[in-house]
């Protein structure tokens, strides 16, 4: 994608209580209906959609490979439009089957954790589940419906770590941004830098209360902000600023410790959670880790190696993570060029000793 280019996200972007019962008037437009969904997304569907629902139902294999979605074009054939029901793999794979079939998506999220419903953004795996590329659908979504009463049926383990994930996006935002000079600060990076900071303040401000509310099962304004952060305003922020507005040393340092197997069991956002504070240690914001720890405290984000199992902290153990992290391609680098495995190292280190 260009750097000039804006991708600020779906066609219709739906959001409210109740707002799923409206679907038997959005599909009037179309003649036919295939549904991509996984076992457990369609279960939760199902308790909750109140009217008939008898379209073709097509399950994905968990892998959100090009693979599996062209199989379900293949298997689907004919459709004008394509309904995603499920989290974040579900509707990218969708998003790849509905643009080798030329046909319209709507996004039905059954969770409150990634941006994934918003973004033309398509994580793509391999069908062994390693990680082939991120790519961009040519079309955004033609629609994204975001039922708030609906999503409290989010896991509170899955909602708090895409509440740490989401976060992440303001620290490494703002790393890069402090890089660069005003004058290359274009009226669209300001933007997508305005939604991270915007993205921070609700969360610091709100976040704690709705989980609270979603435990609780509560619909609250608070919840129905957290997930509109989650969810929209979490992908405003690169669709407007693109390259200025991606990940940076959390998601980086997140990927190398990929190598360590002992940290596959947590969550991808409680693993960024734990980087976003060697990000800060790393470029000296030790002040800003401090304000941040009430915070992780309250809902028990991992703040040491411990918390995501690792037990060794020597430089030669993580000398896999290091080497990854720092690579030119990664996105550490984007913070400073003058990166070694030793600083990041110490960072890690600093962290520890917290
Ligand atoms: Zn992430």
């Amino acid at each position: 994608m260009l750097a000039n280019e804006v991708r600020p996200g779906p066609n219709r972007y739906i959001t409210g209580e109740g707002v799923l019962f409206d679907l038997p008037e959005y599909l009037n437009d179309f003649d036919q209906v295939a549904v991509i969904t996984g076992d457990q997304s369609f279960d939760v569907f199902q308790t909750y959609y109140p009217h008939p629902f008898d379209y073709p139902v097509y399950r994905y294999d968990g892998s959100s490979s090009y693979e599996n979605a062209q199989e379900l074009a293949d298997k689907i054939k004919h459709a004008d439009v394509l309904l995603a029901i499920g989290g974040g793999r579900v509707a990218d794979t969708a998003k790849i089957t509905a643009e080798r079939m030329g046909a319209e998506l709507i996004v039905i999220p059954t969770l409150v954790s990634n941006c994934a419903p918003f973004t033309p953004v398509i994580v793509a795996y391999y069908p062994d589940h390693t990680i082939c590329k991120i790519d961009y659908a040519k079309k955004g979504a033609y629609m994204t419906i975001v039922d708030t009463r609906f999503l409290l049926a989010t896991p509170v383990d899955y909602f708090i770590a895409g509440i740490a994930d989401t976060l992440a996006k303001y620290y490494e935002m703002e790393a890069i941004v402090r890089t660069m000079a005003e004058e290359d600060k274009t009226a669209l990076v300001r933007l997508g830098f305005q939604s991270a900071k915007l993205i921070k303040e609700l969360l610091i401000a709100d976040a704690i209360q709705a989980v609270t509310d979603l435990e609780a099962g509560r619909l609250t304004p608070a919840f129905a902000r957290i997930t509109d952060a989650i969810i929209a305003l979490a992908g405003e922020v690169g669709g407007f600023a693109v390259e200025f507005g991606r990940t940076s040393g959390a998601h980086a340092l997140h990927d190398g410790l990929s190598y360590l197997s002992e940290t596959h069991s947590v969550l991808h956002g409680n693993k960024v959670a734990y980087c976003i504070w060697v990000q800060l240690a790393y470029t000296n914001d030790f002040a800003v880790i401090e304000e941040l720890r009430p915070f992780y405290e309250a809902l028990h984000l991992p703040m040491k190696l411990k918390d995501l199992h690792v037990s060794r902290v020597d430089r030669a153990y993580f000398a896999p993570v290091l080497t990854y992290a720092v690579k030119e391609e990664e996105t550490f680098v984007l913070i400073d060029p003058t990166i070694t495995p030793e600083k990041v190292f110490r960072a890690i280190e600093a962290v520890e000793a917290l």
